[in-house]
């Protein structure tokens, strides 16, 4: 091959690479400058976990304390501390009856137990994510559809403990909708 069929040779390389830049280029955009700008259709992403707020109190999760996340959690990633009031209301124990889902690979609470139908207060409920898995059991098992996968998609941290949430404390500190 000579010198000129090279450089021609070339040259049409580079063309037919310029073409298809062009034609990128013109196309709509499917990413954003992070951080100028964040992505909104975040309604499918399974962030960390999250609690769900009671509809009439916000700042109060649906949980009761059964604990069955903690258990079903193969990473053991949850932690639940709770604690028995001295007196039960009629809602609270409405709220636990309806508790009917068995726990996978548990016979011990399925059915629920008695024991399960006392009233408990959630005094907090932590999340490892360094070690979740996102495998969606915990949110399965809650037998009041306490938890929920959050749309938390924009995470960084310095060291892993920024990565170890109290969930109670973000469900109380977080902006209600108006
Ligand atoms: S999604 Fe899976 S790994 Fe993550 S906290 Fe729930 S049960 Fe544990
Ligand atoms: S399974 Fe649901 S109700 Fe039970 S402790 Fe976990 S979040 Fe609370």
């Amino acid at each position: 091959m000579t010198t000129i069929q090279k450089t021609l040779k070339g040259l049409w390389s580079l063309i037919v690479g310029l073409k298809v830049t062009g034609k990128e280029f013109c196309k709509p955009w499917i990413t954003v400058h992070y951080p100028r700008q964040e992505v909104t259709n975040l309604e499918s992403y399974r962030g960390h976990i999250d609690l769900v707020p009671r509809p009439d109190e916000p700042k109060k999760p649906l949980c009761i304390v059964c604990k069955r996340c903690e258990e079903v959690c193969p990473s053991g990633c949850i932690r639940v501390e709770g604690h028995v009031p001295g007196e039960q209301t009629g809602e609270a124990r409405q709220l636990l009856l309806i508790s009917n889902v068995p726990l996978p690979n548990s016979a011990a609470r399925d059915p629920i137990c008695a024991a399960d139908k006392t009233l408990r207060v959630l005094d907090g409920f932590t999340l490892n994510y360094n070690y979740c898995s996102l495998c969606g059991l915990c949110v399965q098992c809650c037998p009041v559809s306490s938890l929920t996968f959050s749309s938390d998609v924009y995470l960084a941290g310095g060291s892993r403990r920024d990565f170890e949430y109290d969930l109670l404390r973000r469900l109380k500190n977080r902006k209600i909708k108006v």
